[in-house]
């Protein structure tokens, strides 16, 4: 014998109850099967509100009474041969006038009880029963229909009745006797006390009856067909790339659902457990689907995490106090005080210092425990050796699950690490000596982006997940999103690395999608986005929570500069091609730095030296390895070099400039590389990387650019140039009557850094250097006279953007 049972989905509509028809059918052929089916999908959920309008005294329950009627008639009507359906027509109209009837008295009571709500929701399993035991019939199979209410035996706590498992034997064994066909069906979820009153097992509480039934019975195995394929890695509403579990031990399976996998009901394990009948969760709508087996020895190999879930509406509960060192029975008088309110505890920590004690309960519990403990405790109180008891809400618990993590050491690190890099706080720990769980409690918000990480973590099959917010998309930018969508397949196949596109601002409008932009489109996209500036793009990406986020300023913005703590203070990475954060004032570029490490997050703008050529990140590994820097020489202005590269006094100096903006070169106020304030930036970020506590102020600036040109606007400043051309032909004229050629030159020695304009002699390290090349030379102790040089394009829209893309990648490996 076998017992199956059908969840509310598995039901919910005549055509998936023919399906139930002939997925039985096919199994009474080889041994006798005992049939559980939970109420229409949603009917439990509407008798409910019908008793809450009821009680309310709002008159609409009626309607919804009739909602409910016509849904059961309507099935019987396609299900059963018109011939055959009047009997059953009015045996369903029957108890849905009940129904109505159970409602007039709430309504005129004007409240209910725990037990009027049972018998409420008792109908949706008894109806369903009965339309599908006669959908049977009708199509010539033989089958009885079981009361479940005169089998199941529990007590009288209505709501969530505790079974009595030795009187619900002998009932169970008496109607065995007496049974003559190969099919029977029963209402899940509903049961009886002693005196015959109609209880419920609790929310869910169909797998139970099958559990019971199955374990009364001795049943060969028992079925839970449901709307997903099996026990998953994780809650697929939540976490899209969760697998099916192929195999699991009866243990795993209980502590997964205890700690909120959904699928199965969580006091449904034990007793098929004690029996060892294997447990099989299958999927009514793919039938065929191998599904999840739960059993005694559930596979043993693979993964020791077996799977994640997480419970919401926590509260959590802390008791503390001097008086409480070392005093025995604190803790009992904490727990008698909650058991004496029947609040059952989800989890309990308490540090070793035993300062304090820590339990989680469920929310709608958290005021009940409250005045309980605090009357259980008041004599210290009131000597303020404790303090009142204090309570969390909007907590939530996300668990490990699996027996074999216990010989697997650095499950916990790992988990913490994922969480802690993602700025998920962890407000307490609890992990059973059994190993089987660990448990986080972290903010409610935080779920959602919690269990995809810890996924991603611990299910290695699945790919990292990387949620791109990108602003600017000018030159830089819009190479940028070219290089993101060429990349894209590349990084999934060969690097597990999903790279997504999820928001993208310009100075105007945002646009947000969490399933990724379309960077085919993304021009589109971003006109139809929302209107709003920095502060509301930024508003939207700390409200989407999302995983392994790196935010990516290509502005040349001081409004963007200024909200990256914000974000790293999210733990969210920031990539900054603007230069502005680091070369303001010493103080905001440290504490930049200081706020990635403390949030554990990255701070990273290799770009704003040299473009993309491999600058910061090479400083940064000589002074990790232990190197020292005395000394650096370098051409770090992509624009200058064109400018002195190309001007030979054959055409004007503004023409020249001309060009450089024209190609792309320059800052988007072109004074801003004339004049040497960028260069004076790039040698201030590159000392202070290189450990230098030094402000714009103390760099000397040898300028070649009038004063003149520096008034007005930046078309003023072109029609300035052209009348200082004779000043720029002197300086060129100059150097190549020396055989020699310009070179604006940054230097940092000894703690001083300065720039100016150089001649510079054949031979020299900087001599050839040609276009937009930059070139830096460090000189460290490592690299005394020969130094450490790295040359190549400076600027340029592919190079930087390239520049950008490698920070964005070295973030997501933090
Ligand atoms: P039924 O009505 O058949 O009893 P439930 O809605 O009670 O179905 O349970 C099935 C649902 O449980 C799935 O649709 C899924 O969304 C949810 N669920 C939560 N956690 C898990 C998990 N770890 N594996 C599979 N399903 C899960
Ligand atoms: N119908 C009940 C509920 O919705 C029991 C069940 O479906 O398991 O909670
Ligand atoms: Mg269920």
């Amino acid at each position: 014998m076998q017992v199956i049972k059908f969840g509310g989905t598995s039901v919910g509509s005549p055509e998936a109850i023919l399906q139930v028809i002939e997925i039985v059918a096919e199994k009474i052929k080889q041994e006798p099967v005992i049939t559980i089916v939970s109420a229409f999908g949603g009917t439990t959920d509407a008798l409910l509100q019908c008793g809450a309008l009821a009680a309310g005294g709002n008159e609409l329950y009626k309607e919804q009474v009739n909602n409910i009627t016509n849904r059961h008639l309507n099935a019987v009507k396609q299900l059963i041969p018109v011939q055959q359906q009047s009997s059953l027509l009015s045996a369903v109209k029957k108890l849905c006038n009940e129904v109505e009837d159970l409602c007039n008295g709430i309504f005129l009571l004007g409240e209910t009880t725990a037990r009027t709500k049972d018998k409420l929701v008792s109908y949706g399993e008894l109806i369903s029963s009965q339309i599908i035991n006669a959908a049977f019939q009708a199509r010539g199979v033989k089958s009885t229909w079981w009361d479940s209410r005169k089998l199941i035996r529990t007590n009288s706590e209505f709501g969530n009745a505790v079974v009595d498992f030795p009187k619900t034997g002998e009932q169970f064994s008496a109607a065995r006797k007496e049974l003559s066909t190969s099919l029977v069906l029963m209402p899940g979820f509903v049961a009886s006390d002693a005196a015959g009153t109609t209880t419920t097992l609790g929310r869910g509480g169909s797998d139970y009856t099958a559990a019971i039934a199955a374990a009364a019975l001795d049943a060969s195995k028992l079925e839970i067909w449901t709307d997903v394929s099996g026990m998953m890695t994780a809650d697929p509403r939540w976490v899209p790339n969760a697998k099916v579990i192929p195999s699991i031990s009866y243990q795993e399976a209980m502590e997964l659902s205890h700690f909120g996998a959904k699928v199965i009901y969580p006091p449904t394990i034990q007793p098929v457990m004690n029996k060892h009948i294997p447990v099989w969760i299958k999927n009514t709508f793919a039938p065929a689907d191998p599904g999840t087996v739960i059993e005694l020895d559930g596979f043993r190999n693979g993964n020791p995490v077996r799977g994640i879930s997480s419970i919401n509406n926590l509260a959590l509960l802390s008791l503390e106090g001097s008086g409480m060192i070392g005093v025995p029975g604190f803790s009992r008088r904490l727990f008698e005080a909650l058991s004496s309110q029947q609040i059952n505890v989800i989890l309990i920590t308490q540090g070793s210092s035993e300062h304090s004690i820590c339990v989680g309960v469920d929310v709608l519990s958290a005021e009940k425990a409250k005045q309980a403990v605090d009357a259980a405790f008041e004599p210290e109180i009131t000597l303020q050796k404790v303090d009142p008891l204090i309570v969390e809400k909007d907590l939530s618990i996300v668990a490990l699950v699996g027996e074999q993590m216990k010989s697997h050491p650095g499950i916990s690190g790992k988990m913490f690490g994922a969480l802690g890099r993602n700025g998920v706080n962890v407000r307490a720990i609890a992990q059973g000596s059994s190993e089987r769980n660990i448990s986080a409690v972290i903010s409610t918000r935080d779920v959602r982006k919690a269990i995809n990480l810890l996924h991603e973590e611990f299910f290695e099959t699945t790919n990292k997940q990387v949620n791109l917010f990108i602003t600017g998309v000018g030159n830089v930018g819009s190479r940028l999103l070219q290089q993101l969508a060429q990349q894209q397949q590349y990084l999934l196949q060969h690097n597990k690395l999903q790279l997504r596109v999820v928001g993208l601002a310009n100075s105007k409008k945002y646009v947000i999608s969490e399933e990724g932009l379309d960077l085919q489109n993304w021009k589109t996209e971003l006109e139809n986005g929302s209107d709003g500036d920095i502060a509301s793009f930024t508003d939207g990406i700390i409200q989407r929570n999302l995983r392994n986020t790196v935010f990516v300023d290509i502005t040349a913005s001081e409004i963007v500069a200024r909200i990256y703590p914000k974000l790293l203070e999210k733990s969210i990475a920031v990539v900054a091609c603007n230069k502005i954060a680091c070369s303001s004032p010493y103080v905001y570029y440290r504490e930049l730095k200081d706020k990635a490490h403390a949030f554990n997050t990255s701070f990273l703008f290799e770009t704003n030296v040299g473009a993309g050529l491999p600058i910061i990140g090479t400083l940064n590994d000589l002074l990790k390895s232990g190197d020292q820097v005395h000394r650096i020489e370098a051409v770090l202005s992509g624009t200058l070099n064109f400018v002195f590269n190309n001007y030979d006094g054959s055409r004007p100096f503004a023409e020249v400039v001309r060009q450089a903006q024209d190609e792309g070169y320059t800052e988007p106020d072109p004074r801003l590389d004339l004049s040497g304030t960028d260069v004076m930036r790039k040698i201030m970020i590159l000392a202070r990387e290189a450990g230098e506590t030094i402000e714009m102020e103390a760099i000397s600036n040898n300028s070649f650019l009038p004063e003149s040109c520096m008034k007005g606007t930046v078309d003023d400043f072109y029609r300035e140039m052209l009348n200082q051309e004779a000043h720029f032909k002197a300086i060129y004229d100059e150097a190549a009557a020396n055989g020699n050629k310009l070179k604006f030159v940054a230097s940092f020695n000894n703690g001083r850094a300065a720039v100016g304009l150089r001649q510079i002699a054949p031979g020299h390290d900087l001599y050839h250097l040609y276009g937009k090349d930059n070139i830096i030379l460090f000189y460290t102790e490592r690299y005394p006279e020969q130094p450490l040089v790295i040359k190549g394009a400076g600027a340029g829209a592919d190079v930087t953007a390239s520049g950008v893309f490698a920070d964005i990648l070295r973030a997501t490996l933090n």
